[in-house]
């Protein structure tokens, strides 16, 4: 039988911030363990939370990038269930009145519905050692985390493992350029639930769905999606009906398995959290975070199409990684010729940066890209000079002005110099200069000016050279 497939994500990405959500320690990843941690955040009888302002500005930061609404009253309360690296057997959430409520992302030509963001803690963490002990670290107890879920029960929904890949993708690159969370996958900044179930293809009755939770790094999401669906969908062919279950899926041995049959909120015993009242927030909080919002990749994508000119693929080059953008932007700043600034940076610094999985640090300063780029254009320095002095410069604080000059590559011999140097070259390959001008072959003509680049060592614009030569072939 054909199915169609229905996907729910439920995205957490921890925000950035410089201290916990409701406590003063700090916000920080990979610190000695448990050094990060206070009354408050292990859950001491007695403790009081403080909410963190910022922490619900970075939420509404993210809402307005995704175009949700914001509640004006939002209120925390207690999901209350045990686990070890949650002292306080409930964790601060929102169920009735999140932060951002109706919002969508567009992947392809459909725009994803999205339910809510809403702000919550996120929990320690448990460290299984080699020798099966397990430890806790409360240092991520506390971190401000927030979780978007779409609606998958609204049309259009995502139906396939790539479409929610790029809906995690568009996500992430979002929330980056909007400031709120780096969303570093391998540290765990950025997880997700995935909900897949199956109906009869075309047919309006939503499945039973299955849901698979904290899925680290969207291969594995990817992975186990299709296994989800295959796994249904051979039961469905045999006749079987699927559990609402929770399973886990195991990246390793590349299958799931129950977890537990399905929970729900019922089950938590929410109520609001008597500790904290109701935020209020108001429309001069939402007009000043609206006119703070750095710009976004759609934005973005749109003034380097529009305004300078770059193709559609380019842009995407650029904007895949936010401090690639940046560095774009900055050079441009500095010399506008955004074709050209383009070009150098799609070849030769991803060149340089692309990893496996991303993109590391770009090792020149704008100032260094500039120079180069600048004198190439001015014929001051030779293209491939310029490649030279990018190497050597690169992951070093030296000026790519004084490398050029140590290495003798500035163009400086002076037009008189240069003639006479071509002349002789021409008259001592006069049967090669014949061959040029009855096959008119490119090769020839390079052959030449090659020859007289390498007496000049490099110090002659070759351009130039090439109009010179066949300016005398021709005469
Ligand atoms: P729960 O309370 O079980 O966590 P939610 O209502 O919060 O369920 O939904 C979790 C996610 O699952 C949401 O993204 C939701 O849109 C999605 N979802 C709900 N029903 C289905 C379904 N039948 N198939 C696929 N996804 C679903
Ligand atoms: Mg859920
Ligand atoms: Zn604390």
């Amino acid at each position: 039988m054909e199915y169609d497939v229905v996907i729910g994500l439920e995205v957490h990405a921890e925000l950035k911030t410089n201290s916990k959500c409701f406590c003063s320690c700090k916000n920080e990843a990979g610190d000695e363990p448990n050094t990060n941690c206070c009354p408050v955040c292990i859950g001491l009888p007695g403790a009081l939370p403080i909410l963190n302002k910022f922490a619900v500005e970075q939420t509404i930061r993210a809402g307005l990038a995704l175009g949700f609404e914001i509640n004006r009253t939002a209120v925390f309360e207690r999901k209350n269930y045990f686990y070890p690296d949650l002292a306080k057997a409930y964790q601060i959430s929102q169920l009735v009145k999140p932060i951002c409520i109706n919002g969508s992302l567009r992947i392809g030509n459909k725009d994803i519905p999205i339910n809510r963001i809403h702000l919550e803690e996120d929990a320690g963490k448990l460290v299984h050692g080699a020798d099966g002990s397990t430890l806790v670290d409360y240092n991520r107890g506390g971190v401000p985390l927030i979780e978007l879920v779409t609606d998958a029960l609204k049309e259009p929904h995502i139906e396939s493992a790539d479409e929610a890949i790029e809906f995690l993708e568009k996500l992430r690159q979002i929330y980056i350029y909007a400031g709120v969370a780096d969303c570093l996958i391998e540290k765990g900044q950025m997880r997700a639930d995935v909900n897949v179930s199956l109906k009869p293809k075309g047919s309006d009755k939503y499945g039973t769905k299955v849901e698979m939770k904290n899925i680290m790094g969207f291969k594995s999401v990817y992975r186990a999606i299709q296994y989800e669906i295959e796994r249904q969908r051979d039961i469905l062919d045999d006749g079987g009906v699927i559990e609402q279950e929770t399973r886990k899926w195991d990246d390793d041995k590349g299958i799931n398995f129950t977890l537990r049959t399905k929970e729900n909120s019922q089950d938590y015993r929410y109520f609001p959290d008597p500790d904290l009242l109701a935020v209020k927030i108001d429309d001069a909080k939402i007009d000043e975070i609206k006119r703070t919002m750095p710009m976004l990749p759609n934005e973005l994508k749109e003034k380097y199409m529009n305004e300078y000119s770059l193709s559609e693929y380019d842009a995407d080059v650029l904007l895949q990684f936010k401090h690639v953008s940046d560095f774009f932007n900055q050079c441009v700043a500095d010399y506008n010729q955004p074709k050209t600034v383009c070009n150098w940076i799609t070849t030769e610094i991803m060149a340089r940066i692309k990893t496996e999985s991303g993109a590391g640090p770009i090792l020149i300063s704008k100032d260094n890209l500039v120079w180069l780029m600048k004198n190439v254009d001015n014929k001051k320095i030779n293209r491939l000079s310029a490649k030279d002095v990018l190497s050597k410069v690169w992951g070093t604080d030296l000026s790519a002005e004084n490398e050029a000059k140590r290495l003798n590559l500035i163009i400086d011999i002076d037009t008189g110099a240069l003639d006479e140097i071509i002349k002789k070259i021409v008259e001592q390959n006069s049967n090669v200069v014949e061959q040029y001008k009855t096959a008119n072959d490119p090769k020839i003509l390079n052959y030449l000016v090659g020859q007289v680049m390498k007496e000049t060592r490099g110090k002659a614009n070759a351009g130039d050279v090439m109009a010179k030569i066949k300016e005398l072939a021709n005469s």
